[in-house]
């Protein structure tokens, strides 16, 4: 098991041609996007263009209709089997989806810590329980994570007595301590009060500076200026326009983009 948790790679995501449907509404339509190692990308768009749906097909929390997703060359969520001479692709059984979404770390708007763990606690639960790796191991690097996002000094804190931006490095540190290859962010910092924005996206670019493998939705354009080795503009479903952040935020070719930057600017 530990060896498993120490082989992770740095993380390449593929999404290739990626369709999803909730009933008769399209919301993503032909999706692609790479995401090299070590990099971090910003995905922009307005609300209801599929930003959401597409960090969550990305670790299977959504099954795809068609296209795939895949990390470091294996398909998130199937494998293949020989069938008549041919392949077929097969669902993972639930304990292999389950290993396999650990290589993901996903941090979400609403922090979603245990009310009735202190922050140590939240970040020490998940390697335990999941990934079986010892206690005492994981509480040593839970603190040094803690650290990292500047709570040493809260580890016994309650998530009730913390702030929200506290609450949401804690969140950030405990998606860490799973060791994942790849960190997903849906609007980090949008339950935020704005005066607590700033020292989350400060860890999160902390984290970028060391070579974390990164996806982060969000609204914050400075973020992305200074974060992003690549900012991707959606809408209605697509991919419209992807490139370095000077490219898409200052010389933006597509009217859609355009329109969108002029709002949140
Ligand atoms: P974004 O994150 O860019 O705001 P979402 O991916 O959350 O966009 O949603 C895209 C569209 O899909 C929205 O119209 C939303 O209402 C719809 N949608 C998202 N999830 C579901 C679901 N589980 N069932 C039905 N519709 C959904
Ligand atoms: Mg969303």
């Amino acid at each position: 098991m530990t060896a498993a948790v120490e082989g992770t790679r740095p993380g390449r995501v593929e999404v290739h041609g990626v369709h999803k449907a909730f009933g008769t509404l399209e919301v993503l339509r032909g999706v692609d996007l790479v995401v090299e190692p070590g990099t971090v990308t910003v995905v922009l768009g307005p609300s209801g263009s599929g930003k959401s749906t597409l960090l969550r097909s990305i670790n299977h929390l959504e099954k795809v209709d068609r296209g795939f997703v895949a990390l470091d060359g294996e398909l998130v969520g199937y494998h293949r089997k020989p069938h008549r001479g041919t392949e077929r692709l097969h669902e993972l059984p639930e304990k292999d989806l389950l290993r396999q979404r650990t290589r993901f770390g996903f941090v979400f708007q609403s922090f979603n810590l245990f009310p009735h763990l202190t922050a140590l606690e939240n970040v020490v639960e998940a390697p335990v329980s999941a990934q079986g790796r010892r206690r005492s191991e994981v509480e040593a690097e839970a603190r040094e994570l803690l650290g990292r996002v500047g709570l040493a000094d809260r580890a016994g804190a309650y998530p009730r007595q913390l702030s929200g931006g506290q609450q949401q490095r804690v969140a950030i540190a405990r998606a860490l301590a799973m060791r994942p290859a790849v960190l997903l962010f849906d609007e980090p910092t949008s339950a935020l009060d704005p005066e607590l924005v700033g020292e989350v996206l400060g860890v999160i670019e902390d984290l970028a500076r060391d070579g974390t493998t990164m996806v982060v939705v969000t609204h914050e354009i400075g973020f992305a200026r200074r974060a992003a080795d690549r900012v991707v503009f959606m809408d209605a479903g697509r991919v419209v326009e992807a490139g370095p952040p000077e490219q898409v935020l200052d010389h933006p070719t597509h009217e859609r983009t355009r329109a969108f930057l002029a709002k949140v600017l």
